[in-house]
Parts: C-alpha cells; structure tokens; sequence
C-alpha cells in the first residue's frame, strides 16, 4: 500500500513537474508553477482594486508623480512591457512597497521618508517588480499547494479509493489565494529579485552604488524593526550579493 501511495504521488509530481515548468526571466532558473497566468493576473488585479479601494491613496502630488515617473521607467526596460503596469503612492507609516502579480505597484508614504534619492526608491521598487516579473508569488503558491496537496493525497488514500485527490491540482487558487500575500519569500527569490533588480536598474540608467547605500542603511540597528526589513532582512550577505551582480556588470560594459 504504502508503495503504490508513493508511485501514484510520484508520478502526480512528475506529470506536474513536466507540464507546469517555466524558466525565471534574466536568472534562467526552472520553477514549478500549477498557477496559470491568467489566474495570476486575475488575482493581482482583484487585490490591487481592493487594496486601493481601502487605502488613502494620494494623488497629484510630486511625491506620487515621483513613484508614477520611477515605475514607468522601470517598466520600460522590463521584459514585460505587456503588463498592465500600475503606481500608486498610500498614506501608511510603514517603511515598504510591494508589487502584485501584472506589474501592480503600491509604494507606502513611510517609505518615501526612508530613501535619499530616485536611485534609492529605484531599489526598493525594482527589487518588488521583479518578484512580480519572476512569478514569485505564483511559485510561492504552488509550492504551498503540493504541502497541502501531498498531505491531502495521503488522508485520501488512506481513507478511500476516491480518485479525487486529482482535483487537488486544480485547487491552487482556493487553497492558497490568502497565503499568497501572506507568505514570506524564500532566500533564494530574495537573492533573485536583489539581481533582477539591479538589471532594470542599469536598464533605466540608475546609480547603483545606491542600492548598497539604501540596504547598508536598512540594516542600521535603528530601522531594524520596520517592515521592509521583516520581509527583507539585510544582512551583510545580501549586500555583498548584491556588489557581486553590479560588479559583474561592470566587466561587462
Ligand atoms: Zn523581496
């Protein structure tokens, strides 16, 4: 028993493997995704409106022209021009910004007080769109949804011969539609979304000596506390890291 339980998981992971792989843009790197595209846009979108339709969102300031102007920059150079590509500047004290699936952008107030200059909030923005351009909030859901699913699979099996537990891959969306905010992002979509970054930065002509400016500064024992750094810890791993990828562009130039 347990050995068929574990064929059957097997060949469920492989035909999933095989038929939901993509490559990561810039980076290359093979993920698993069970979350279509579509799906995905449909999320960013539906929570982007109500994200928006709760905050305070300023309009017609310089401040919010600013974050408009360095988005659309950024979008520019991105590999996906396609998108739907939205910048909006909320009222929050919080020291962050995020972008939702379909280049959704929110930059909070608080963290406008936090950067020195464009090349600074350039950063912070660029690292958020890559993880939106490298589909990690649909990795991020699929990887969750097989810990559910192989968990799932094996109550089944154990309980009944129902072959429902198929379904289990086309449940992505409700399973894990609140997780997908929620989650944190691993080290290694970290480390991705530092080196996209830095690409659309060079792309649209920013310094980059200021993103190891604005990530020294984050890990300053002061700021430690705010909520950037809850998602994003800066550690002098990540700031060499990050020396790494600008110096490899140098020698390319
Ligand atoms: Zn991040």
């Amino acid at each position: 028993m347990k050995l068929l339980k574990n064929t059957i998981l097997f060949i469920l992971l492989t035909l999933a493997f095989i038929s939901c792989s993509s490559k990561t843009p810039y980076t290359n790197r093979s993920q698993m995704i069970f979350v279509s595209q579509a799906e995905e846009l449909s999320l960013g979108e539906k929570l982007y409106k109500s994200t928006l339709a709760n905050s305070i969102v300023i309009r017609n300031t310089k401040e919010s022209k600013r974050v408009k102007a360095i988005g659309k920059k950024l979008a520019l150079v991105s590999n996906r021009p396609d998108f739907k590509w939205q910048f909006n500047l909320i009222e929050n004290k919080a020291m962050n910004a995020f972008c939702l699936p379909g280049g959704k952008v929110v930059v909070y107030t608080g963290l406008l007080n936090a950067v020195k200059n464009d090349s600074q909030l350039a950063t912070v923005m660029s690292h958020e769109i890559a993880h939106a351009l490298a589909r990690h909030g649909a990795e991020r859901m699929s990887s969750s949804m097989i810990k559910k699913g192989i968990s799932k699979l094996a109550n089944i099996l154990i309980m009944s011969t129902n072959p429902e537990y198929v379904n289990i891959f086309n449940n992505v969306y409700g399973i894990t539609s609140e997780l997908a905010v929620m989650l944190p992002y691993s080290r290694l979509q970290e480390n991705e979304a530092d080196e996209i970054g830095i690409y659309l930065m060079k792309k649209a002509n920013y310094d980059l000596s200021e993103a190891i400016a604005f990530w020294k500064n984050m890990s300053d024992g002061k700021k430690q506390t705010n909520e950037l750094f809850s998602t994003h810890p800066s550690s002098n791993t990540r700031i060499d890291n990050i020396q790494k990828i600008i110096n490899k562009l140098k020698t390319i130039d």
